[in-house]
């Protein structure tokens, strides 16, 4: 450098920073690009309000744009703005000193052991970052004012920087990173992290001379401004999808946050398709730089089908990744987005049912999910399930809030049966009662569903119960046995069938069949028993599982009066008979193991029938 170079030392807070920048921070080294770019978007939009405002500039028709310019053999990377430049004072106080309050909080954070470079931004200490990679830095600036003129600053990060005048330059500033390493001198690396960081950025960025941000950031304009096929391509590239997406959402909210987000569904869940949980693909940017790709805890899990951005101008700048995960700021947004994404799904199921019908068969298993894990949610998100019912044709759903403003004088609660299909359920003798007392019952035909309904318990302040468990009684007219001698016939299968079943019983919930199983506990369903028993197999705890289920029996069904008589006179028979209405009444539930154990009964009952 000349005689006429100013020599500066850097303030104390400094030297500590670069100290640490040079010799600790070894990961995610590539922010330095997104710092750089996003001081020079910075300092060209503040010129861009200059320019609005009037001011006389010093070559006001510079065009605005952002050049970056990588040179392998000289192992060099540069940064260019039209921007408002630096005067010689601006450079000694911004880039030579700590003016930020957030700057402190950042040097305790990086000296404590996690330093994460990736934070260098958010704590106002951005263009420090550029020494992380560089050996050398000049940065050459001429400011917007007309009377100033040129200066350049050059810093080894160690010694201090000079600062001398420099004749000539054009408005704004270029930032000439004498590189350590080849990576990002590397047109291709730095394409990536450009796109990858800096792609929403509002003035156009140039790499070697050819554009490389060709997406705006669209949540940022009004919506009266965007066209479907914005939003469409848009969200093709954010989403990484090849289809348009099923819905999308574009809103602006001023408090309790300032937000701006712009959340799409995808068409499809690949979920389905490979059985593996996917990644949220929302990604949270401050001011159109991003902050965190895929930010884990921006949404609850089981809103992870959602693709989009969420920009939020609030976002301190001493928040740091781990911290982030669990701050309060963070909580905050999760909630107001949450609500938010939770009232857009209600009013797209409004607007369009079957549409929402085909949302629900691609996602409906997330908000599933939701309601079995986030009590806080639990009635908003049980809104917007959908089930098929006994008052839906085949393939159509109802949601909980059609069901309950459906329910007839009397019926105080909401039912749900498990059964592999329609036929199943509507010909279960657990549905009879149903049927008979004109009661809706939602079916379901997924295992798991039947774990959301034990979680969702009650919604709209009715309790959501199992069909098998409902406490309901007929009121008819018997027309069979008569309630002590049902009770007889009842202590006769008992004594038949020994521990096999538990207690054995008249029913009143029972119209066509002959007799039905019911579990002895109270709390568990069929099916939920026959999943513990699978967990069990093996365990120690299959006993405990094995509790016998009780049999409610049909005073009224022909097969039991007839039992009933025949066993006066034919005991061996009636208790075979016996045998096989309790084995028929597992296969119904769903509860009988091995159907081959009953199949030399069946053929000697038919033998019987065949000689009579
Ligand atoms: P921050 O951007 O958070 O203020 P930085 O360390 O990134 O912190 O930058 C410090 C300051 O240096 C900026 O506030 C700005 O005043 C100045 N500066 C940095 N880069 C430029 C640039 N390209 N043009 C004009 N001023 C700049
Ligand atoms: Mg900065």
């Amino acid at each position: 450098m000349s005689t006429t170079a100013e020599k500066h030392a850097f303030q104390a807070e400094i030297a500590q920073l670069l100290e640490i920048v040079i010799h600790s921070l070894y990961t995610d080294k590539e922010i330095f690009v997104r710092e750089l770019i996003s001081n020079a978007a910075d300092a060209t939009e503040k010129l861009k309000f200059l320019q609005t405002s009037g001011t006389e500039l010093f070559q006001p028709d510079e065009p605005l744009k952002i050049s970056v310019v990588t040179d392998k053999e000289a192992k060099t990377i540069t940064f260019t703005d039209a921007g408002l430049g630096m005067t010689h004072g601006e450079l000694i106080d911004n880039l030579g000193t700590i003016a930020h309050s957030g700057s402190k909080a950042f040097l305790e954070q990086l000296k404590a052991s996690k330093a994460d470079a990736s934070l260098i931004g958010q704590f106002g200490v951005g263009f420090y970052s550029a020494f992380m990679v560089a050996e050398k830095v000049t940065v050459y600036s001429r400011s917007y004012q007309a009377d100033e003129q040129g200066w350049v600053w050059t810093s080894d990060g160690q010694t201090g920087y000079e600062i001398e005048s420099a004749a000539d330059l054009p408005r704004g500033t270029k930032i000439v990173l004498q590189l350590r390493e080849d990576e990002f001198a590397e047109e291709s690396r730095v394409e990536q992290v450009i796109k990858h960081y800096s792609n929403f950025v509002q003035f156009p960025i140039e790499l070697n001379e050819k554009p490389v941000n060709t997406v705006q950031a669209l949540w940022t304009k009004n919506r009266n401004e965007i066209t479907d096929a914005d939003y469409e391509e848009f969200y093709k590239y954010i989403g990484h999808d090849s289809e348009a997406p099923l819905f999308r959402l574009h809103f602006a909210a001023d408090a309790p946050l300032s937000i701006r987000a712009l959340l799409f569904v995808p068409e499809k869940n690949y979920e389905l398709i490979t059985m593996a949980r996917t990644e949220s693909e929302v990604h949270l940017y401050c001011r159109k730089i991003l902050i965190q790709s895929k930010a884990k805890t921006l949404l609850p899990e089981w809103l992870r089908f959602l693709r989009g951005v969420v920009d939020s101008e609030d976002l301190p700048l001493n928040i740091s990744r781990e911290t982030m995960q669990d701050s309060a700021l963070m909580r905050k947004l999760n909630e107001v987005l949450t609500k938010r994404v939770l009232k857009w799904l209600d009013e797209e199921a409004k607007a369009d049912p079957e549409k929402y019908d085909r949302f629900f068969k691609e996602h409906g298993h997330c908000l599933k999910e939701g309601v079995a894990t986030d009590w806080g949610h639990r009635e908003a998100i049980a809104k917007l399930l959908r089930f098929e019912s006994s008052f839906t044709e085949q393939g159509k759903t109802t949601s909980l809030t059609d069901y309950v403003s459906r329910m007839p004088e009397g019926q105080t609660e909401i039912y749900w049966l498990l059964a592999p299909s329609r036929e199943s359920a509507e010909a279960s003798p657990y549905f009879e009662i149903f049927r008979e007392k004109k009661y809706e019952v939602l079916f379901l035909y997924d295992a798991r569903d039947e774990f959301v309904m034990e979680h969702l318990r009650e919604f709209d302040t009715k309790k959501v119960v199992s069909a098998e468990k409902a406490d309901l009684t007929l009121d008819k007219e018997s027309t069979g046995l008569n309630a002590e001698t049902a009770e007889q016939l009842a202590a006769f299968i008992k004594e038949t069938l020994g521990k096999r079943v538990g207690a054995v019983r008249s029913s009143k919930r029972l119209v066509g069949s002959p007799a039905v199983a019911v579990d002895s506990d109270k709390h568990l369903t069929a099916s939920m028993r026959r999943v513990l028993k699978a967990m069990n197999r093996d365990g120690t705890a299959a006993d405990a599982m094995d509790a016998a289920p009780d049999l409610e029996i049909n005073p009224d069904n022909s097969m039991i009066v007839q039992l009933e008589k025949i066993r006066h006179t034919d005991a061996p028979l009636a208790g075979q008979v016996a045998e096989q209405i309790f084995d028929n009444s597992l296969v119904a539930a769903g509860l009988l193991e091995d159907p081959r154990a009953m199949l030399g009964r069946l053929n000697s009952l038919l033998e019987k029938l065949l000689t009579q």
